[in-house]
């Protein structure tokens, strides 16, 4: 048995959102097998979506077309499972691999079922992150796994809803994998830009980040035909455009062998510490004018709050963001931390006695 974590990096999972037909399975294997570039092969037989009266999987026989394209290709195969029942079918399958969805991961009783039916097996386990931004959660479902005995658990990182993002299907908030990674250092970290993306044309761009961010592997949704794919159509790619994705990675090293960390960049690094120190010296000095502006507060019994001052403070530096190509979205949550600290200077003002 292969061990997910004896896979040289990155590693590589791909294969169909659904398997859909044996036909289907067996031909992507083979198309993904001749490309010599996959590690594992996927395929939801089970899909948890989000609406009923869309295709929910094709079930159980779908495990052994999965099975039987692992054995003819060699390549090892992984699944999704959401509860014991499906643990119970993979395990009398043959699966070794198998991952939790994003659905799932948000569930602890649901996690604990399916760790429950794993104990004393030795399968290895993915966990995708939950669908909202909880980094306990996803800890969470990693210890219920460990807990029971299992040795190879390891993250997939497909993004989280979010009202706010427009760009992707699910917004990266990269900030809560790697804080995951820096909790767990020993596990592999997988980015799936499928699923954060939702669009086949995103997936190079946001692999190649998860690569420069010292990610341990991809999981890519692959399929024959991904326009008519019965699930997950538009971000699907063929196993074509899978090799091509692969082959332009560029794959950079966190300190490449043989290589001093050069002069220049020590001497960019320390440029970086001398503004670092600066600017926390600048906003320092910021809330020493927001203190003495509360002490005019007080005496003029004003409130802390001013609305109209706060949304004029941010027009003036959004425009002055806009200019110093500073995006909108970093300068609003670097005025919002500033707003927060300078209320808190103003309140301890206002309270003294
Ligand atoms: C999947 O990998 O096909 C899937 C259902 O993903 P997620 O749980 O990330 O939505
Ligand atoms: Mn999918």
């Amino acid at each position: 048995m292969t061990k997910i974590s004896d896979i040289s990096k990155p590693i590589i999972i791909a294969g169909p959102c659904s398997a859909e037909t044996e036909d289907q399975v067996i031909q992507t294997a083979q198309k993904l097998k001749a490309g010599g570039k996959v590690d594992i092969l996927r395929a939801g037989i089970w899909k948890p979506r989000t609406r009923p009266n869309s295709f929910e999987g094709i079930g159980e026989i779908g495990l052994e077309w999965l099975i039987n394209a692992g054995k003819e290709t060699g390549i090892p195969v992984i699944t999704e499972v959401a509860n014991a029942k499906h643990v119970e079918l993979c395990l009398k399958a043959g699966f070794t691999k198998l991952w939790i969805g994003a659905r799932t991961t948000v569930n602890p009783f649901a996690v604990q079922e399916i760790a429950d039916a794993l104990e004393g097996s030795n399968v290895e386990i993915l966990v995708k992150n939950p669908i909202n931004p909880d980094l306990n959660l996803w800890i969470g479902a990693i210890e219920r796994f460990k807990n029971v005995g299992i040795e190879e658990v390891h993250a997939i990182h497909r993004g989280f809803s979010s009202v706010m993002s427009r760009k992707y299907r699910n917004d990266p908030m990269w900030e809560i994998p790697l804080a995951l990674k820096r909790h767990f250092p020993d596990i592999n970290l997988i980015c799936d830009p499928s699923h954060i993306t939702g669009n086949r044309d995103m997936i190079f761009d946001v692999a190649q980040k998860a690569m420069d961010l010292i990610y341990d592997g991809l999981m890519i949704e692959t399929h024959i035909d991904p326009e008519n794919a019965w699930s997950d159509a538009d971000q699907q790619v063929t196993p074509n455009s899978l090799i091509e994705i692969i082959d332009n990675l560029v794959i950079r090293k966190e300190s490449p062998e043989g290589i001093q960390v050069s002069e220049d960049l020590s001497e960019l690094r320390s440029k970086i510490n001398e503004i670092d120190a600066e600017l926390i010296k600048l906003i320092a000095q910021r809330m020493k004018v927001a203190e003495e502006i509360g002490q005019y507060k007080k005496e003029h019994n004003i409130t802390i709050l001013q609305p109209k001052r706060w949304a004029e403070i941010k027009e003036l530096q959004l425009e002055n963001a806009e200019r110093n190509g500073l995006s909108a979205k970093f300068v609003s949550k670097y005025l919002e931390a500033i707003h927060q600290e300078s209320i808190r200077h103003q309140t301890a003002v206002m309270n003294k006695k």
